[in-house]
């Protein structure tokens, strides 16, 4: 790519493109509008040293300030970004920057270009400033742990459609000041993926409470709430396709014997069954939530699972409720990564045996012996050398922060062990077979 030109800003005249950030600037009425609505085209600020020294001496006379590495990242990526990007789903390019070219502790921010094949360029700026600091700036691995020590471009949704994109991180500058020498930077190529949606019915199972016999337990909506974030955020699609019921519960009494996850399972797969023969899409995975009742009764999760064929089905279950804290999870729902878990299961996931099982204590995962290729030490979603940092864009709606998954203490999701995340075996895994499934379960006639 080093024969393209270099990136121009878009002409003024396409008022209505997207503009540095992302979004479409106002359409400009001359007819009858009033000069303040005039859409701000021109660049706001260009730098300049302000009247005081704005940035630090040591600044304006040090060397070009490095590039460490550069992520383009939707749930996982390595330094190579060799995990798959999905097209239209939310992505951040990370900027790790060398602080061993400033002289001083100085904040920076910058931006990047975007353009699609042979089009006009777009200038992307920064969502953050960093502080780069020769005494305090952590080593490239902490850079990545932390998502305050990048420098992060949200791509808009025009940069994600299926295709590819070329990206280069045009210029650093002091935050409303000068610009930072900069090498010219290496265009970047990013190839976004179409991938199938998911199809997920979730299915609340309502039961009568043995502790007070005239309660009723149901699921709370913060449950499918967390459980449908977490598959977006995490599953390896641009988008979910989400149905959500609340039903009685067949033979649900607690307190819960080892069984009762397999009775339940039954449920819900003759329930998807008459549903199917309905209309409902054949690719539709099912899954059963039952609520915990603070904590009284629990009932353990499972997916449907043929011995004979050793294949599993369409249809898991498991319990909600409140984690307090159970396995480092500490908001409101562990709903999310124990549904992830066993909807896992019903992507042909199995379990990779982390933590090591105690036959004597009875803890821990006995690895499945159908599960001969999980990669990584401990269940962890890196190797030791950190060739992969998990990425959470978070959710606002229920004030979950984006943040940097480091992977030397997240596990990957289909192990029993604390901080659970998608590793990109698993990612890549699911992918598979969601591709597989959307052309061999689709319906005879969609
Ligand atoms: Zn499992």
């Amino acid at each position: 790519m080093t024969t393209k030109p270099r990136a121009r800003r878009p002409r003024k005249s396409a008022a209505d493109a997207p503009s540095a950030s992302g979004r479409a600037a106002p359409k400009y009425d001359p007819v009858g509008s009033s000069p303040y609505e005039q859409p701000t085209i021109r660049r706001p600020r260009r730098a300049r040293m302000a009247a005081t020294a704005l940035a630090p001496a040591g600044t304006r006379s040090a060397a070009n300030v490095g590039v460490r590495g550069v992520e383009i990242v939707q749930v996982i990526q390595a330094l190579d970004n060799r995990v798959r990007l999905i097209a239209g789903k939310p992505t951040i390019v990370r900027v790790y920057l060398d602080p061993a070219t400033v002289a001083a502790s100085t904040l920076v921010t910058g931006e990047i270009t975007w353009r699609r094949a042979n089009g006009g360029a777009f200038y992307l700026a920064a969502m953050n400033r960093v502080k780069l600091d020769p005494a305090g700036t952590p080593d490239l691995m902490g850079q990545r742990f932390d998502v305050a020590e990048s420098l992060n471009f949200v791509l808009p949704a025009d940069a994600l459609g299926a295709g590819s994109i070329e990206l280069r991180l045009d210029h650093l500058n002091v935050p409303g000041g000068e610009k930072l020498p900069l090498a010219a930077q290496p265009a970047m190529i990013a190839n976004f993926v179409a991938a199938p949606v998911l199809r997920i019915r979730a299915i609340g199972l309502r039961y009568r409470s043995t502790n007070a016999p005239t309660a009723t337990i149901t699921p709370g909506a913060i449950h499918f709430d967390y459980l449908r974030s977490y598959l977006t955020r995490a599953y390896p699609v641009a988008a979910l396709e989400w149905s959500q019921i609340v039903i009685d519960g067949d033979r649900l009494r607690p307190p819960f014997g080892s069984n009762q996850s397999i009775l339940v399972n039954a449920q819900l797969s003759a329930l998807r069954m008459r549903e199917i023969s309905s209309g409902m899409d054949p690719r539709a995975h099912y899954y059963g939530l039952v609520d915990n009742e603070a904590g009284k009764s629990f009932m353990r999760g499972s997916a449907l699972y043929d011995e004979a064929t050793t294949i599993f089905g369409a249809v898991a279950c498991g319990p909600c409720g409140v984690p307090n804290g159970w396995t480092g999870d500490s908001d409101a729902s562990f709903a999310d990564w124990y549904g992830a878990h066993e909807l896992g299961h019903t992507f042909q996931r199995r379990h990779p045996g982390f933590p090591t099982f105690d036959p004597v204590q009875g803890t821990g995962q006995p690895r499945d012996n159908l599960e001969t290729t999980f990669p990584y030490a401990g269940g962890l979603i890196s190797s030791p050398a950190q060739e992969f940092v998990g990425f959470d864009f978070g959710d606002p709606a229920l004030g979950l922060q984006m943040r940097a998954l480091p992977g030397n203490i997240h596990h990957d999701v289909m192990t029993y062990a604390d901080s659970q995340w998608l590793s990109a075996y698993t990612y890549e895994a699911i992918h598979d077979r969601l591709v597989h499934e959307d052309t061999a379960l689709a319906p005879p006639n969609a």
